[in-house]
């Protein structure tokens, strides 16, 4: 595996190389869920790049920065395990050489606005600034993301579109433990029994799916899902929203002629946790 902490080694391998590319932009304390997109560009590509970036700018709270965790030689460990064919390691230095003020603000439409967006200051502006750089350091025929940052995605393929990127996005499905909490970096900070507990996110978004549930006003299933994580143990829920799959217009009920998510982000102890389910992924209208 090639490594290297600058972004001119990175251009220019890929350029002596030669051959299709996709990329994985990851922030490290790489679990099941980032080998899983590294298998997918595995199978699609001969030449397979994953950054490992904690990006400062798409941080808006500072301790939550400090406190991600980077486990280095672990990931490098994985990552060549995985056949993984290069890895940019950049620097804050190198990624922002101009310094962290004066970004490029990207029109993110009402993205920006709402929950994740919402809730986290600045977020999506970091993360459209951090993928443009890196897509233009790596310039790869795919991008893989996953789908438990399903507002990540729309995102960066709004940012992707408006800015002409030529690349292809592929998301990736969300892993999960085996009692179904979304696989997460930070997720290493929860003790055992916080993991059990927050498990109690995958069980309501899982019942959701059946259409029997879904018979009752989406209020009313709201107001049970924020007591069921209350009296799993979460602390502050930012928000249980209902919102259309294609555009994430936030719904204020059921609608069964559209391909329907529900996204939900919320505390256990001190870690925010966020996770989603399409409802009526198998509906043959879609
Ligand atoms: P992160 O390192 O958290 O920035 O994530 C890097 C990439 O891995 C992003 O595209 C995430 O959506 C994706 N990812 C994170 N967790 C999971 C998961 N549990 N399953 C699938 N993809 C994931």
């Amino acid at each position: 595996m090639y490594i290297s902490k600058h972004r001119e080694d990175i251009t220019r391998f890929l350029e002596n190389k030669g051959g299709r590319v996709a990329f994985i932009p990851t922030m490290g304390a790489l679990h099941d869920g980032h080998v899983s997109l590294v298998r997918m560009a595995r199978e699609k590509v001969d030449i397979v790049v994953c950054s490992i970036f904690v990006n400062p700018t798409q941080f808006d709270n500072p301790e939550d920065l400090e406190n991600y965790p980077r486990p280095i030689a672990d990931d490098m460990a994985i990552l060549a395990s995985e056949d993984c064919d290069v890895l940019y390691l950049p620097s804050v230095e190198d990624i922002y050489p101009e310094g962290q003020e004066n970004l490029q603000v990207f029109d993110l439409g009402y993205l920006d606005e709402i929950l994740e967006g919402e809730y986290r200051d600045g977020h999506y502006q970091g993360v459209a600034n951090v993928v443009d750089r890196l897509l233009n350091i790596v310039d790869p025929d795919f991008l893989i993301l996953g789908a438990k940052d399903y507002q990540q995605v729309m995102v960066i393929s709004k940012m992707k579109t408006d800015l002409g990127h030529e690349v292809e996005i592929l998301v990736a499905p969300t892993m999960r433990t085996r009692s179904g909490l979304a696989q997460s970096s930070r997720n290493r900070r929860l003790s055992d029994k916080e993991k059990h507990n927050a498990s109690a996110i995958y069980r309501e978004l899982y019942r959701m799916q059946n259409i029997e549930n879904r018979q009752v006003p989406f209020a009313e299933v709201q107001r049970n899902m924020v007591e069921k994580l209350r009296k799993a143990g979460f602390g502050p829920i930012d928000y249980v929203a209902l919102a259309d799959a294609d555009t994430l217009e936030i719904l204020a009920d059921f609608d069964e002629s559209r391909k329907m998510i529900i996204l939900v982000a919320a505390y256990m102890g001190d870690i925010r946790l966020i996770d989603n389910m399409l409802l009526n992924p198998s509906n043959p209208s879609h």
